[in-house]
């Protein structure tokens, strides 16, 4: 660099990768020809910051400099996307120009990210939370972010914050003419779900005490049953049921949620997703430019809902298995490949058929054995294999259950809770006399050797659930009863 070249730096992150989010932005202003190049795999809007930059500077009262001015995004070898590299790149052009003072920018380490305007606003920018995360594992604690991003920041306390809305604002911080705010310590209390109350779901207690089994043991769960059977809202009250989680599953949840929506505070309670069937297969597994999670990593450590399974695109069920299987989605993107964790709880609803009727005591089922049977193809058989649980829902006439007072979710969800905390800490024995009963009915339902696998964690989870330290023949029983059937169904 010769002497009069001037040059500074500054620490960013690259708002489109969950893995790898650091970025140094070099500046270098040489004398010369004007020539503005920004080097390090900048793609789409990164390449046009520096028109942007330019615009808003100006507009800020600022001068842009003359001269040769090169940007370099180190590491040159991951791509850099989106436009939170805006701020950095401005704020670096002003040090390096010696337009504002350094003082503050040198004495400590910053993490800045942010889009800017032509006229100087700063805009929020996707991907913060895991850019804080990873910046808060090197130690770095002081951030200057756009100010729709400061929920990402309250996750973090004792960070230095400095949220901005415009250009102005961050030099002011920089400065020291302005403190950024020092995130304080969170409540611990998690606010109450929305989700609906079971006490309002009227004679389906078999229904619903599996639910709250899948929810303690976290099992994937299809329920089968005609139109207008309460399905739905079953499962949705089962939202409110679902056991606590760790900060550390919390913030991997929220960093996956930053990526697609700006300034989502942390999570508080397992996600609950419910796209609705027309959902792409990009939609539901992650995809796009740049590269967005989808829904299943958006349920990842809660429940991902899919009602009327048969209507879901055929490409996006097969994309499913990856996630069940190994609880991460990987996706190919034109440079390498993209993990995103998606661990979720499969909770999936359909109808018998395509009518809805096939089974059910007072009314005609109207379809052909061949449009039933197509239906049922709809789901393969390596996916219902996934699937630990099979029930069948009932209409019932809520008339004929007056009298019975159904159970609250409030005792369902400390069930849910201590069944969890049992399965994590002592986990129920399965002793030879029930493991061979096990494989005796199995032999004889003809099931996968995942479908037996299911069962008996099935049969811990109701042994737990009913807090035994062992499992139990009718708990056996009922695991059988509730996982046994999957080959059988599928098979129409
Ligand atoms: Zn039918």
């Amino acid at each position: 660099m010769s002497a009069s070249s001037r040059y500074f730096r500054i620490q960013s992150a690259n708002p489109s990768s969950l893995h790898v989010p650091g970025v140094t932005v070099e500046i270098v202003i040489s004398p010369g020809i004007p020539r503005h190049t920004v080097v390090g795999l900048p793609q789409g809007a990164v390449r046009e910051s520096l028109d942007r930059i330019r615009a808003a500077l100006v507009s800020a009262g600022y001068t842009f400099p003359r001269g040769a001015i090169t940007v370099n995004l180190a590491p040159a070898d991951t791509r850099k996307d989106g436009s939170a590299f805006d701020l950095p790149i401005a704020l670096g052009i002003l040090a390096a120009d010696a337009q504002i003072s350094t003082r503050l920018l040198r004495s400590r380490a910053w993490l800045i990210m942010g889009e800017l305007t032509l006229d100087a606003r700063v805009q929020p920018v996707e991907g913060v939370m895991p850019a804080i995360l990873d910046a808060n594992k090197q130690h770095l604690n002081s951030v200057i972010l756009p100010r729709g991003n400061l929920p990402e920041a309250t996750a973090f306390p004792g960070l230095h914050v400095g949220a901005v809305r415009h250009l102005r604002e961050a030099v002011e911080i920089l400065e020291g003419t302005v403190d950024p705010i020092t995130i304080g310590v969170a409540s611990e209390i998690p606010p109450l779900s929305e989700a609906p109350d079971f006490s309002t779901v009227i004679g389906q207690d078999n229904c619903v005490r599996t639910l709250a089994l899948a929810a303690a043991g976290g099992h994937n769960m299809l329920l089968s049953g005609p139109p207008g059977c309460g399905k739905t809202l079953m499962v949705r009250c089962m939202e409110g049921i679902l056991p606590s989680w760790s900060r550390s599953l919390a913030l991997e949840a929220t960093c996956l949620h930053s990526l697609r929506k700006p300034g989502t505070a942390l999570l508080e309670r397992r996600p609950f997703r419910r796209p609705h069937h027309s959902v792409s297969a990009a939609g539901l597994l992650g995809g796009g430019t740049p590269l967005r999670p989808g829904e299943v990593s958006l349920a990842h450590g809660g429940v991902l809902f899919l009602d009327e399974l048969p209507e879901f695109h055929p490409g996006a069920l097969e994309g499913l298995r990856e996630p069940l299987e190994e609880g991460k989605v990987t996706l190919s993107r034109a440079h390498g490949v993209e993990e995103f964790p998606s661990d979720f709880q499969l909770i999936a609803a359909m109808n018998p058929c395509p009518c809805g009727y096939a089974g059910s005591p007072d009314r005609r089922c109207s379809c052909t054995d061949r449009r039933r049977k197509l239906y049922r193809a709809r789901i393969s058989g390596p996916l219902l294999d996934r699937i630990d649980m099979h029930v069948p829902v009932m209409r019932v006439d809520p008339l004929r259950h007056l009298d019975r007072s159904p159970i609250p979710s409030s005792d369902w969800a400390v069930r849910v809770e201590t069944t969890r905390h049992r399965l994590g800490t002592a986990p129920p024995v399965l002793e030879k006399e029930e493991e061979e009963t096990l494989i005796k009915t199995v032999a004889s339902l003809g099931v996968s050797m995942r479908t037996v696998a299911g069962i008996r964690r099935l049969a811990r989870t109701v042994a737990a659930f009913e807090q035994a330290d062992r499992v139990q023949r009718d708990h056996l029983a009922e695991a059988i009863r509730v996982g046994g059937q999957s080959r059988r169904e599928g098979a129409g």
